[in-house]
């Protein structure tokens, strides 16, 4: 990420936001009298229109159960189910399509991890270790093992301007009762990027498995899982331009083999009788009961339309829109940034001196500008940095230029008000 922030300045002509924009069905409608200003994609992505054309064109003409039927149209739609996974294969760089599951979210599959992986493995004198701008996600599930299985947390502290203090992670992760790492490769709250290669490096020369929270990093950064040789990886498909009710956990084969499936019914099992259930193989030991099957098949075309346009295209534009937004950010009298790491991406953080978050949220809406103001779900990591919450503006793939201008515009009147 440091190169493409390095070079802000540099045109593309390559990448044609305006094009992408007209994809977006949802950007199109004016809000309170005004032209929509989206700036709440690391919540949930708008979807580009080929994205709801094959939801509607799946439901139409090839929506069945899946692995059940013997008849054609079933067939049809398992074989749609199929080569989603096999997209999300390809996204991920995975070795194999059936170390990815399907789940409903990057909640579910974190919860997975911790339930099947965790839960079983580790107790009393054991610890679970996080940093501290994890998403509730990845915070909640451990404080829940910390009440049943007696294990501890421990939080590696952020810097001032919110990185990760690697030394403080590392000195903890020497720890020996440090047995499992989770950590978000991009901060929601923050922006922050971790240097997730380097902390799962460092996990596994002591031998301690390492869980990626990708949900703000798919749609930013090229996943080479082999590469990172994380354990877990746990993203959302509603952030990555896909539908909502869908999301991926990937697992390392030999990990996902061992592990005790997380809910039982339908669909995971080989052979059930009153004495004995024999479970089903990978991938669909994890994915009881009927999943989000068109969500699935809307997910691969989202990641379809993500790699075609280019990755490190959307990273770099990205990064050009955020390098103009924090110089045009520091024009607004009283505003300070929440967050200044060096390796950012996405996410702009901030409070007005003498306006609530959410006094500033509705009032931007008035003038059509969608942000997010609260805690984000990191409310540890916000009250660590001494806020009762922050604004949020967040970078996608269809955010302009003049997005940024219309948003610091109404931050000024904002302002003033609260002056
Ligand atoms: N982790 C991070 C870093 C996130 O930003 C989010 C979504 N805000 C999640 C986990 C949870 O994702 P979901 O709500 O899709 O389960």
């Amino acid at each position: 990420m440091s190169d493409t922030l390095a070079a802000p300045q540099v045109l593309r002509n390559d990448f044609d936001v305006e094009a992408v924009r007209a994809q977006f069905p949802g950007l199109q409608q004016e809000v309170n009298g005004r032209p929509l200003v989206y700036l709440d994609t690391a919540a949930s992505a708008q979807k580009p229109q080929r994205v709801i054309d094959r939801l509607a064109a799946f439901y139409a003409h090839d929506y069945a159960n899946i692995h059940r039927g013997v008849y054609d149209l079933s067939q049809r739609a398992s074989d749609a189910h199929d080569a989603a996974r096999e997209t999300v294969r390809r996204f991920l760089n995975a070795a194999e399509a059936k170390s990815c599951i399907f789940v409903r979210n990057g909640t579910e599959a974190m919860n997975l991890v911790a339930e099947s992986f965790v839960a079983d493995r580790l107790g009393p004198g054991d610890a679970v270790l996080i940093t501290g701008m994890e998403h509730h996600a990845n915070v909640v599930p451990w404080l829940r093992l910390r009440e049943r299985k007696g294990i501890a947390l421990k939080v590696a502290p952020l810097t001032d301007d919110g990185a990760l203090d690697l030394d403080a992670f590392t000195a903890l992760l020497n720890e020996p009762d440090t047995k499992f790492v989770g950590v978000s490769w991009v901060s929601n709250a923050l922006g922050t990027v971790n240097p997730v290669k380097e902390i799962v490096r460092r996990a596994h020369e002591r031998g301690v498995p390492v869980m990626v929270d990708a949900c703000q990093a798919a749609q930013h950064i090229a996943i080479d899982v082999q590469d990172l040789d994380c354990d877990f990886l746990a993203f959302s498909g509603h952030k990555v331009y896909g539908p909502s009710g869908v999301g991926v956990l990937y697992g390392k084969i030999a990990h996902l083999e061992a592990m005790p499936p997380y809910q039982t019914g339908g669909d995971m099992i080989l052979s059930v009788s009153y004495d004995e259930v024999v479970w089903n193989e990978l991938p669909y030991k994890f994915e009881a009961g009927t999943p989000d099957i068109a969500g699935a098949v809307g997910l691969g075309e989202a990641i379809d339309f993500l790699t075609e346009l280019g990755i490190e295209d959307v990273a770099r534009h990205e990064a050009e829109v955020m390098a103009y937004a924090l110089e045009r950010l520091a024009e607004v009298p009283g505003l300070h940034m929440v967050g200044n790491a060096p390796e950012r991406c996405s996410v702009l953080s901030f409070v007005v001196d003498g306006a609530h978050p959410h006094d500033i949220g509705t009032l931007l809406d008035l003038d059509g500008i969608a942000i997010r103001a609260g805690f984000h779900c990191a409310q540890p990591t916000i009250e660590a940095m001494g806020h009762p919450g922050t604004v949020r503006a967040s970078i996608g793939l269809y955010t302009t230029k003049g997005d940024i201008d219309r948003l610091v515009d109404s931050l000024k009147r904002v302002a003033a008000m609260f002056a």
